[in-house]
């Protein structure tokens, strides 16, 4: 409950208290009524009705201003500041921002109701005028719910996968000794890691973000990939590059997924060379990155970013048991701007160093790519494997 300055007049409480009690949530027997407040004509509903009053857990990181609410496996994450918020698979938009009042989260009013749909399988979600009511639905209307699986995005079968190969146009990527660039390589390994799996998941449609030697804008890659994503289908993203090194005897392969916080120093570094991509980019769209951002940076909390390690984990293991001629230098995280923003298991392999003059000519060798094919593909079929063992078990 609230607590009050004691020290106010008598009238001020009164008028206080008036309020607040207007603001209280209404309990009928079955339903449930959560006010909906008008903010400069914007619709709103209080977070804190929300966590005092329906059956959910809800967090709220102060310094980040971000917040968080779940209820079991279903959770939705927003930002103040921001109009957007993940609630389980889906994006949901408004045309204004999470924001505070008096220190209260206020949400925007259409976030609120598919979050609350989404949260509350269970009740009905009902918008009037100034509530919105919360209804328990009958055992018998459940029962026949219960037939259709409530889709999530972790537990969603894999219905594509998009291969990138990093780079292209006017961003070469690393330059290898003798001028061999980064962008054609990928384009070479991503055209093969399609064919094998076509070969391999005849019923996974794969969609390459460029086919030729053209530029694409790091939000643009991700963008390819979620927006293939719908209820009942998750996709995966696997990211082709190669790496680069100051010194020439450094080589091996090595997959990441998306963190803030690097693996090490190493790490840290392939992704602010990956990262320098953007230099290319139309500033007036990289101005988008702030958004994408704040979103990533509640994606990395979630379920995605296991998944993600996930598939890490299988695709460097798979390489490693095709690839005998360099070091596996293992699976690390780092922060990388084309994985931001992807709404599904994504991954950057940086499959060898085109600095390093042997590996260059592996890199560069149609059998080697093949077999770099080969044991991405055979990876990423463990992976679905075990994914798909894990929405069995659901
Ligand atoms: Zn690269």
């Amino acid at each position: 409950m609230h607590c009050y300055n004691k020290n106010l007049s008598r009238h001020w409480y009164a008028i206080i208290l008036l309020c607040t009690v207007c603001m209280l949530p209404v309990f009928s027997q079955d339903s449930i009524v959560i006010p909906i407040k008008v903010i400069n004509n914007n619709a709103f509903v209080s977070e804190y009705n929300i966590r005092t009053i329906l059956p959910v857990q809800s967090t709220f990181d102060i310094v980040l201003q971000r917040g968080r609410i779940v209820n079991k496996e279903r959770y939705a994450l927003y930002h103040v500041g921001l109009a957007i918020a993940l609630v389980n698979d889906s994006l949901v938009r408004s045309d204004y921002p999470v924001m505070r009042q008096h220190g209260e989260v206020m949400i925007p009013l259409d976030i609120a109701v598919p979050m609350l749909t989404a949260l509350l399988p269970e009740y009905e979600v009902d918008v009037t005028v100034n509530a919105i009511t919360i209804k328990k639905i009958p055992t018998h209307v459940k029962e026949k719910e219960k037939k259709t699986p409530v889709t999530k995005v972790s537990k969603d079968a894999i219905g594509f996968i998009v291969v990138d190969a990093g780079h292209g146009g006017k961003d070469p990527g690393a330059i290898g000794k003798g001028g061999i660039k980064e962008k054609h390589i990928t384009l070479q390994i991503a055209k093969e890691v399609k064919l094998v799996l076509q070969q391999r998941l005849p019923g996974i449609e794969v969609i390459m973000t460029r086919t030729t030697d053209r530029f694409i804008e790091l939000g643009e890659r991700t963008e390819i990939a979620n927006k293939m994503l719908k209820k009942g289908v998750n996709g995966l993203f696997i990211s082709i590059h190669c790496n680069a090194a100051v010194v020439s005897k450094i080589s091996g392969f090595e997959t990441y997924y998306l963190s803030q916080n690097p693996s090490n120093e190493e790490a840290r570094t392939t992704s602010v060379l990956e990262n320098n991509v953007i230099i290319f980019e139309n500033p007036e769209k990289r101005k988008r990155y702030g958004d994408v951002e704040m979103i990533e940076a509640l994606m990395i909390t979630t379920q995605i970013q296991q998944e993600s390690a996930m598939l890490g984990t299988a695709v460097q293991k798979s390489l490693d048991k095709t690839i005998h001629e360099f070091k596996s230098k293992g699976v690390k995280k780092a922060d990388f701007f084309v994985l931001r923003g992807c709404l599904m298991p994504s991954v950057l392999i940086e499959v060898g160093y085109i600095t390093s003059p042997k590996e260059k000519k592996y890199l560069i060798d149609r059998n080697y790519q093949k077999r770099l094919a080969q044991g991405i593909t055979a990876g990423i079929v463990e992976f679905i494997k075990e994914y798909n063992r894990n929405i069995a078990n659901y």
